[in-house]
Parts: C-alpha cells; structure tokens; sequence
C-alpha cells in the first residue's frame, strides 16, 4: 500500500489532501469532485437519451392520426382538430421536402380563436405530445417592443431552447404556442399618435420570428452554456400556434356579416343570429378591424375556431379524456383504498356551474377542487368507510360553503 501522501486522483490527479474525499477502487482513485462531475454528465446524458425529439413525421402519420390521437384528450372541436390536423401534417411535410423542389410550400402558422378555456392550449399541447417536438408556450402580454421594460420576443426562442436543454436542432423543430395574441392588438387606429410599445411594436417585432429567420437569442438562466452569450435558432421549421379570446371580435364579424350578406335583422330572427357562434366565420379582415397588423396576419395562414363548450361538452370533458377530472379524483381514492362515485345530479350540478363561471372547463376544476378539498382532507384517515359517493346534496353544501359559491355575483 501506497502511504496516504501520495495518493491522487487518478481522474483529476489531486493529491488525497487536495480533496475532502478520495475513493479507492481496485486500479486507483477517485475524489469527490470528480464524483459530482461525473454524475453531472452521467444526468445530461442520461436526459439528452431518453428524451429524444423527433425531427419529422414519421410517413405512415396521416392527418386522421393526428385527429384521432387529439380525441383522447380534447372533446369536441372537431373542425379545429381538422384544420390543426391538416397544418400540422403539411408543415413536417414541408419540413422532409428537397430543397431543389420547384413548388415551395409555405409555412403553415396557426391562429386559434376561441373563448377562454375552451381548449386552445390543450390542443397545441397534445399535438406537440403526439409528435414527441419540443413545445413551449409563451403569454404574449409579456412582451415589448425591443428596449421597453418587458421581455425582447426573442426570449419566446428561449423558453423553446430551455424545454430541449439547449439542443438547438430539437428546439428548431418544435411548436410555440403564443397565448393572447389578442392582447398585443393595435392601441389605436392612427399608429402616429403614439408609441405603442406593446401593441404593434410587439406585433412587428414578432414578424421575422414567424416567418423564419435566423435569430440570436439569448440562452436565459441556461446554466448549462454560462459561456455561450447567444445562441443562433433558425426558425424556419418552428411551428408557431397563436391563440386568443379575442373578446368582441364576434360583434365585428356580426357587424361584416350582416353587412354582406344578411342584412340586420329584427326581433325574434335577430336574436337567432346572434346566439351562432360567429368567430366560424372569421377572416383576415376581421382581425385587422380588430388591431393585428396585416403583416402578422400574412404569416399565420391557418384560422382556425374553437366553440364555445356547451353543457354536454362539458359533461363528457368531466369524464370522458384520458386525465378526465372524475377519473383523476377516482384515482387519488382507489390509492386510499375508497371506491369514488358522482351521482348523475351532481355531475349535472358541477356542469351547470361551470357555465355560469363562463371559464369553459377550466372552471369545472375549481368547481371541483372547492367540492372535494374536504373529502380529500377526511377520507385518508377513514378506517372502515370503503366507499364515497358525491351526491347532489354534497355538492351545494361544499360549493355554498366557499367563496366559489360567490364567484358569478362578483
Ligand atoms: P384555453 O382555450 O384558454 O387555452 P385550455 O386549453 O388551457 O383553454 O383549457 C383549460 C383546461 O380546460 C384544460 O386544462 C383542459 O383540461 C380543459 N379543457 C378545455 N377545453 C377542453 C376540451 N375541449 N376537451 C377537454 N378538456 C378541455
């Protein structure tokens, strides 16, 4: 044996008193740092195997797959999983196409327009699980024109890096999702006026993002690249879904519609009018009334609807996708060893609730959460209650208990 003086690393070659631990192996040593750094690129490489992106589309996907893949997890919005769909297949198309081809086809960006919580998130989010890409969602509010307080939109690029862990390849392949897109409309007509730094500032700024160039972005927090300032992300091939409320766009199409072809109607024909959802006919020009500039509108092609969720949506969205809430709730009981239950009324109940909330079904998990805190708090420690059953009853008490209760007169 070795005396302790000359023992090293045999990775690092610190000398034993250089370090705070040195462990021997049967051929040599090895120390404590070598050990942390060691586990780090044994984590990274572990990551970078097991989460692998693809790249394309595999050829035997048709746009049928995908639309049948988003009926497992999204109810409803049939058309929209039709147009998503197509988008979606023609975009990783374009993607495998030479690049001598005469015929170019052109980037397919989306615009989703539809009330709050009607599923446009989920959507974008359950198209980039079906494709296995990086997907990163950004809230457009949060940008400014580039030197105003507020976030450069280039940072939307390193949120999409961060999500692949700075695999650039990968990241050039994903899909961003831009949420209210709506809210960086246009402040004013006469753009003269004022500066508007987080309306058409942003609108512009976004511009040469959507339609793919090459752009330098700023890794962000990116511990794994402190010495990297910038990273170059051509965006060409990023799908970039935008959605948005776009909260009285209704009354613009209304208002075309009528104007066009159906003329204003009176009384009881009116009112019919109305109740349609009108953003199914939504164009280019209704956006632009409504403040998008033109050139934003030019580079998301695909308009795309969602409906507003009625009470049998939202009955089947309680119970019917693979992470539906009722299954969910199902779940944390049977892990107690308790069979759940939720009679039809109460269902009904929790339904008709969440239509007054108007937050489409993302109202029904607060509903929920507010009727069953209470029987998630006791039932751990029940010992020989076996079975739980929400009734109609269970429901009115707990909502009325809480300020949810109060929601729709605030
Ligand atoms: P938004 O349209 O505001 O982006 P989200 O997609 O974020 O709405 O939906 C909010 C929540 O409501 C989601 O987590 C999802 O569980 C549920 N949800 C909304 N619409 C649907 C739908 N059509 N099918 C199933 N779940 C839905």
């Amino acid at each position: 044996m070795k005396k302790d003086a000359e023992q090293s690393c045999s990775f690092c070659g610190r000398k034993k008193r250089e370090t705070q631990i040195l462990i021997s192996g049967i051929e040599g040593q090895i120390c404590d740092q070598c050990v942390a750094q060691a586990q780090q690129i044994i984590d990274e490489e572990l990551f970078q195997k097991t989460k692998k992106f693809q790249y394309s589309l595999p050829s035997s996907v048709k746009p049928r797959d995908i639309s049948k893949f988003l009926d497992q997890y999204v109810i409803g919005q049939d058309e929209a999983k039709k147009y998503l769909s197509v988008a979606v297949y023609n975009h990783y198309k374009r993607l495998n196409q030479r690049k001598d081809d005469d015929v170019e086809i052109e980037k397919s960006n989306i615009l989703m327009a539809g009330q709050t919580g009607t599923g446009k998130t989920l959507l974008a989010r359950t198209i980039a699980k079906f494709l296995n890409v990086p997907f990163a969602i950004v809230d457009a509010t949060v940008f400014t024109e580039a030197g105003y307080v507020g976030e450069d939109v280039e940072s939307i690029l390193s949120r999409l890096l961060q999500v692949c862990n700075y695999d650039v390849k990968a990241a050039e392949h994903g899909i961003i999702y831009i949420d209210e897109i709506d809210k960086i409309s246009r402040k004013s007509d006469n753009p003269s006026i004022t500066r508007d730094v987080s309306g058409e500032g942003v609108q512009q700024a976004m511009l040469k993002l959507l339609e793919g160039s090459e752009v330098l972005v700023p890794p962000q927090g990116g511990r794994k690249h402190p010495e990297a300032k910038m990273v170059k992300v051509d965006t060409s091939n990023i799908l970039f879904i935008c959605g948005g409320a776009f909260e009285g766009i209704d009354k613009l199409i209304a208002q075309r519609l009528n104007q066009a072809k159906i003329g204003f109607k009176k009384g009881k024909d009116k009112d019919k009018v109305e109740k349609e959802n009108f953003l199914k006919y939504l164009s280019p020009s209704d956006l632009r009334t409504f403040g998008l500039i033109p050139e934003l509108i030019g580079r998301l092609p695909v308009l795309v609807h969602l409906d507003p969720l009625d009470k049998e949506t939202l009955l089947s969205i309680l119970t019917e996708p693979k992470n539906a809430l009722v299954k969910q709730y199902n779940k944390i009981f049977k892990s107690e060893g308790v069979t759940l239950t939720f009679t039809d009324d109460a269902m009904d109940f929790i339904v008709t609730k969440a239509l007054e909330f108007q937050l489409g079904a993302r109202g029904l998990r607060s509903i929920c959460e507010a009727i069953m805190t209470d029987a998630m708090f006791e039932v751990p420690s029940l010992t020989d209650d076996k079975e739980f059953e929400v009734t109609l009853e269970y429901c009115e008490e707990k909502i009325n208990k809480t300020n949810i209760g109060r929601l729709k007169a605030a």
